[in-house]
């Protein structure tokens, strides 16, 4: 398989308009859950890029689980991660929620998401791997590792070698935090595939007291990157206010994760 160690031996390092995502580069994605308003995104954007993230992440199609909440402003959040990408130089990691808006989604971002409700939408699998952006593939609430193995294959299958996984945690029978986040994964994925792997901590564990101590075991287990959730004021937040650091917290968790990977 294309995904597969057998196939390639050497870690791919994708090269994402001159940012490099494996190999011995750490990598941090970060931003809000969602794209909320043009003045949230671009201070958390200033934020995230001062405190020397590589990409901005921010949701503009938003996977809620009530149909109630907050769903994302769409096209229009698209046009203001453009605008903060522009603004400051990050790169732009945002979802796809479906096939129809693979090519709206396309022209703003630098990185398609896959979301964990998605990662096997096998048909979606199929046109992000067509449209031959960069690819984060989250792991799915329930998938084993084959699986999502099987994923990433999906999207290789059409051509599209440029894919990393992102751990986001499992379902388990712990109900503490919010999935349980398998770092057992990281050096198993580094194991079996070549391709890089990106570790969210905050959906990994729902709890922004968790996220720093989390983000540094994963780097110091192997991760090529982090995904975390950075808000102004996690309080005010429209999604994921519990999971988010604040700045201040964010920036102490950038000097530690740097202390950790320049150890290990
Ligand atoms: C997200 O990153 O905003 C998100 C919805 O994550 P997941 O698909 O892992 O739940
Ligand atoms: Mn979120």
């Amino acid at each position: 398989k294309l995904v597969s160690r057998e196939f390639k031996n050497e870690d791919t390092v994708l090269d994402i308009g001159g940012v490099l995502v494996g190999g011995s580069h750490l990598t941090v994605m970060a931003g809000p859950c969602a794209v909320e308003s043009r003045e949230q995104l671009l201070e958390s954007a200033r934020i995230v890029k001062e405190a020397g993230a590589q990409f901005l992440r921010g949701g503009a199609y938003k996977p809620r689980t009530s149909p109630y909440s907050f769903q994302g402003l769409e096209e229009k959040g698209l046009e203001m991660l453009a605008e903060a990408r522009t603004v400051t130089g990050l790169k732009i990691v945002t979802e796809v929620v479906d096939i129809q808006s693979v090519p709206v989604v396309s022209a703003y971002a630098d990185v398609l998401q896959i979301g964990a409700r998605n990662m096997q939408n096998f048909q979606l699998l199929k046109a992000v791997g067509k449209s031959g952006m960069p690819v984060l593939l989250k792991r799915g609430i329930a998938a084993t590792i084959n699986e999502w193995l099987h994923a990433a294959e999906y999207v290789m299958s059409e051509g599209n070698y440029n894919v990393m996984f992102c751990e986001r945690g499992i379902r388990t029978f712990e109900d503490y935090t919010r999935n349980t986040l398998d770092l057992s994964a990281v050096a198993a994925l580094k194991n079996l595939s070549h391709l890089p792997v990106i570790v969210d901590p905050s959906h990994g564990t729902g709890l922004w007291k968790l996220v720093r101590p989390m983000a540094r075991a994963a780097v110091a287990g192997g991760a090529d990157g982090l995904m975390i959730e950075v808000h102004p004021n996690p309080a005010e937040a429209l999604s994921d206010g519990n999971q988010s650091l604040t700045p201040k917290n964010f920036q102490e968790m950038m000097r530690e994760v740097g202390a950790v990977a320049a150890a290990v």
